[in-house]
């Protein structure tokens, strides 16, 4: 039997990381983790307490908090992949909102939160067969990886795919307003002191502004095949 490796993918926000993860996953038979799902869902539970807004955040409540936040994945069959669940309720569609979008790099820059995440998401892990997307999966959450991926593409190019996203499942946004958003992520989520998104020295760069995704499932699945 061939062995099973951790495949670790970082990268800028919209960059389609989660779209190979999944490809991935499948292919090999192995776990999906979409950690940014997971700093979402701890950014709702913040905004439905009010310890977070668009001009505030309340840190100290958040962190004494922290332990009443039960996060976990359930697969979804139909779907092909497993959704999140935030203290035993189903908030995939409430995670993937603009506003969430605009709140959460606030809250993933806070290293108690990150502590909690990083825990559950090693965990998750330990037993390889693992496909995990994020910032800091290659870096942080498992620098030994077998395969490290770190994803890059034209903000231009990001803002249009999240644009399509969120206008397929019917929201009414501006494309403005998501660039700004995409470019804005970025920019917190590389500069915040704990944990911040860059290239671990290993990883292997791919800029996909101008790939299909079939070509570079094939160009990623040879760099796999070659770990395995
Ligand atoms: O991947 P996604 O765009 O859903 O991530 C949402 C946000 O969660 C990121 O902009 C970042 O602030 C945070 N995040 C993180 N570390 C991870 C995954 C996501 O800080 N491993």
């Amino acid at each position: 039997m061939k062995k099973k490796i951790t495949i670790a993918i970082d990268g800028f926000s919209s960059t389609g990381k989660s779209t190979i993860a999944k490809l991935l996953a499948k292919k090999y038979n192995y776990i999906y983790v979409d950690t940014g799902a997971m700093y979402r869902a701890v950014t709702l539970y913040a905004k439905q307490n009010n310890f977070v807004g668009k001009d505030f955040l309340d840190k100290e409540e958040l962190i004494s908090s922290l332990k009443n936040v039960s996060l976990s994945f359930c697969f979804n069959a139909d779907l092909g992949f497993a959704e999140m669940f935030l203290n035993g309720i189903n908030v995939e569609k409430e995670i993937r909102t603009l506003e969430i979008s605009q709140l959460v790099s606030k809250v993933s820059a806070i290293s108690e939160v990150r502590k909690k995440l990083v825990a559950e998401q090693q965990i998750m892990g330990e037993d390889s067969g693992v496909v995990m997307d994020g910032r800091d999966i290659g870096t942080v959450v498992f620098p030994n990886a077998d395969v490290k991926l770190y994803m890059t593409a034209s903000a231009d190019k990001r803002a249009t795919r999240r644009y399509k996203e969120l206008i397929d499942r019917g929201d009414k946004v501006d494309f403005k307003d998501i660039l700004f958003n995409v470019e804005e992520r970025d920019r917190i989520d590389s500069t915040r002191e704990d944990s911040p998104l860059m290239k671990a020295a290993d990883a292997i760069g791919f800029d996909n502004s101008d790939m299909g995704i079939n070509e570079q499932l094939e160009r990623i699945c040879a760099l796999v095949d070659r770990k395995l």
